[in-house]
């Protein structure tokens, strides 16, 4: 079937002094309808830069400098931008990390889903009170009624997210983007919002753009999964055979940085280092300096994507190889 979100070459180029920057430098993947798609990587290694692209939520100074974005056959990028107003938060729900920071403090959340049932399904009134209870029902509100008429500040982290939550489903999206959507929740809250997002999206059959730095929350939530690196995308597969035989020496770092015991599904942030500047030209593959497995070839030469079964990398350790090595844990360090 044709993909629902298609990603192609894309770049976003961001203005600086010295020239520009390049936080998105080419990548491309694509999201069948009903699928997560988790986007794993470090802070400032393209994943939200990529997201706003994709929602053309870009701040001023950055511009998408190239590829293309399709949803469902439309041309996203070429989309007048009052019909982009109706995919946003239409079609394309979003979740981000700071609840706080999306909601309007001085209306109440029943107001505020409203607005999102007027703008999206042109329900109001008494009709689109009943949708907002339904709506907070299903994220796990409870007395669900009587809160329509809180304000934000009278609800919890974990609540103010499931609010959240609750107004990106109200336009009935196709695609939802979930940007970091419980990193600034305590651990046990986390879990639940997970669960509740997993849940909504087998229910709905919506497409889920997954943002992460966590193994753990693409564990238990990716039906395959992209590994960022420095602005590139360096290994595409399934969850399960990412979890099984991870391709990439990054990736495998990632996973020898976690504790013994903690492969499937803790959450733990497993930090590699810092990722390079994006100012720079590159030459050669962009993780050279930090590949346990650097080899002459590497410093020279931009890696290739190579097909390894169901899975792709970007490495060129894996020219000619054509069935996955397990990973031995020694090696991965
Ligand atoms: Fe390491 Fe070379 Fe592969 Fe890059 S191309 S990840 S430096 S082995
Ligand atoms: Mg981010």
């Amino acid at each position: 079937a044709a993909p629902l979100l298609d990603v192609r070459a894309l770049k976003v180029a961001i203005r600086a002094a010295g020239g520009d920057v390049r936080p998105v430098d080419g990548i491309s993947f694509s999201i069948a309808a009903g699928e997560t798609f988790a986007l794993l990587g470090e802070s400032g290694c393209g994943k939200s830069m990529t997201a706003l692209a994709i929602s053309r939520l870009l701040p001023d100074a950055a511009r998408v400098d190239g590829g293309e974005l399709g949803l469902a056959g439309d041309d996203l990028l070429r989309l007048p931008e009052t019909r982009m107003r109706s995919v946003r938060g239409g079609r394309i729900g979003m979740i981000f990390q700071e609840p706080a920071t999306s909601l309007n403090p001085v209306m109440t959340i029943g107001d505020q889903i409203g607005e999102a049932l007027q703008l999206h399904r042109k329900l109001r009134g008494a009709e689109a009170r009943a949708e907002a209870r339904l709506l907070l029902e299903s994220v796990g509100i409870p007395g669900a009624d009587a809160r329509l008429d809180d304000y934000p500040f009278q609800f919890s982290g974990g609540m103010k997210q499931r609010v959240m939550i609750a107004m990106a489903l109200a336009g009935r999206p196709e695609l939802l983007i979930a940007d970091e959507p419980t990193t600034a929740l305590d651990v046990t809250i986390q879990a639940q919002v997970l669960d509740l997002l997993a849940g909504l999206q087998a229910e709905r059959g919506m497409a889920m753009l997954l943002i992460t730095h966590d193994l753990g929350v693409v564990a238990r939530m990716a039906h395959r999964v992209g590994v960022m690196y420095a602005g590139e995308l360096v290994e595409t597969g399934p969850r399960q055979a990412f979890f099984n035989t991870p391709l990439h020496p990054y990736a495998r770092k990632l996973f020898a940085a976690l504790p013994d015991g903690a492969r499937r599904g803790t959450m733990l942030d497993a930090p590699v280092g810092s990722v390079p500047a994006l100012d720079q030209d590159f030459v050669g593959c962009r993780f050279a300096d930090r590949c346990p497995q650097a080899f002459d070839r590497c410093d020279d030469e931009s890696p290739g994507w190579q097909q390894i079964g169901a899975q792709t990398v970007r490495c060129h350790l894996y020219d000619g190889v054509s069935v996955p090595r397990p990973l031995h844990r020694a090696e991965a360090g």
